[in-house]
């Protein structure tokens, strides 16, 4: 007989017949340069955690401290009675980060754009959105029920030509780009995009998750990366990449913030930020604001490493920041790739269809603060062999 649910099973069969079947690892360690998988030993080479901030001894600590005085939940959504001053502090610190007037934290960062988009523009409005923005950007303008206009990957002129053709249909227009794309690492032409979008009299909103921590004096992201200080309305961060917690952030203009707290629905619908998460980002806050060691570090470790795999003649397309995708091609290689660097003892995740488009599958390789030189020359070495026995270099 067939039932309703039948057709998951054989969709979960297609995927993995073409290789794009998820296969979740488990980790029995904190997160570092090496974990625990599946019981066995791994170097990390996919984890976000850019400054190594996940496991950070003060890190932890103000979470423990904070939960000894708050407890855990925050019981109610910030409308109501969930906001604690520990939130508005972390709100108050993080817009002081980025030099803002003001900021407002949410669950996650896939929240933050969530929330954002629908609040700006509506039915009759329109976004101008690069074509390989983060999937939360993509729902967040769905969401909307704005007309989506996307344009060609980090292409002012295309959005500029975009722009003339749609702008004047309507009365509000959003454009909106990652900073820096997570799977092929490049950075958004960031002060061109604001020339444009500022032509056509445009909000411009930037999502800097992988941004945060990583570009910038101090890790303090991609508007201060080009300078653009005061020009961009808005910028989404999360606080679980390099801050090494869990959260999401808007940041910019107050009438913004304050918006988003009348309108921003996960805001209003869904509770805020636990206590030990949002004591933890307040510590994390705390080492970038004291200290640019962790970045620089971080840098070091991603030229050294980069520089040495395009010398052993990896394919890195087009990243200039610690994201590194080692490019495939066919995802099923991409998924042997991984297993063989597993079984080297190379926790590197393959990635294919969807996340990136079909051919262009990976190896994506995270460099984060925590390893050291050590560890990477470790995974150098394991890479090359892999990489010689699939003959891919
Ligand atoms: C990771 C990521 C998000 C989601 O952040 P979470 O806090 O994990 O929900 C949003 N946007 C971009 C560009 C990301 O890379």
């Amino acid at each position: 007989m067939i039932t309703p649910l039948a057709w998951i099973q054989d969709e979960l069969d297609a995927l993995k017949e073409s290789g794009l079947y998820n296969r979740i690892r488990t980790l029995s360690s904190p997160q570092g340069a090496w974990l625990v998988v599946d019981g066995k030993k791994v170097l990390n080479f996919c984890s976000n955690n850019y400054l190594g901030l996940a496991n950070h001894p003060k890190v932890v600590q103000a979470a423990k401290e904070a939960m000894e005085k708050y407890g855990v939940g925050p019981a109610a959504v910030r409308t109501i009675a969930g906001t604690m001053d520990l939130h508005v502090e972390l709100e108050k610190r993080l817009a002081d980060f980025k030099g803002v007037e003001a900021a407002i934290t949410f669950q996650s960062g896939f929240n933050a754009n969530l929330a954002t988009i629908p609040a700006l523009v509506g039915k009759d409005d329109v976004i101008f959105s690069d074509e390989l923005n983060h999937a939360s950007i993509i729902d967040g303008c769905r969401l909307s029920g704005a007309k989506i206009v996307r344009y060609n990957h980090c292409d002012p002129q295309d959005l500029d030509k975009a722009m003339f053709e749609e702008r004047r249909q309507h009365p509000r227009a959003l454009v909106v780009t990652d900073g820096v794309f997570s799977m092929d690492g490049d950075i958004a032409p960031l002060d061109r995009i604001y020339e444009v979008a500022k032509k056509h009299e445009a909000i411009l909103m930037v999502d800097d998750a992988h941004g945060e921590g990583v570009l910038g004096r101090g890790g303090r992201g991609i508007v201060d990366h080009y300078q653009l200080h005061g020009k961009v309305d808005i910028e989404v961060g999360t606080l679980s990449k390099a801050f090494g917690v869990v959260g999401g952030v808007v940041a910019g203009n107050s009438l913004i913030v304050e918006w988003l707290r009348q309108r921003g629905r996960p805001f209003l619908f869904s509770s805020a930020m636990t206590v030990p998460d949002t004591a933890a980002c307040l510590a994390s806050l705390e080492l970038l604001e004291s200290s640019t060691e962790l970045v620089d570090r971080l840098w070091e470790n991603t030229r050294f490493f980069k520089e040495e795999m395009r010398k052993a003649g990896f394919d890195l397309g087009r990243s200039v920041t610690p994201i590194t995708p080692v490019m495939l091609g066919e995802a099923p290689l991409a998924q042997e790739f991984s297993k063989s660097l597993f079984e080297e003892g190379v926790f590197a995740m393959a990635i294919g269809f969807p996340t990136v488009p079909r051919g262009k599958a990976r190896i994506r390789v995270m460099i984060s603060a925590a390893h050291q030189k050590e560890d990477l020359e470790r995974g150098l070495e394991i890479f090359v062999k892999v990489g010689q026995k699939l003959k891919v270099i």
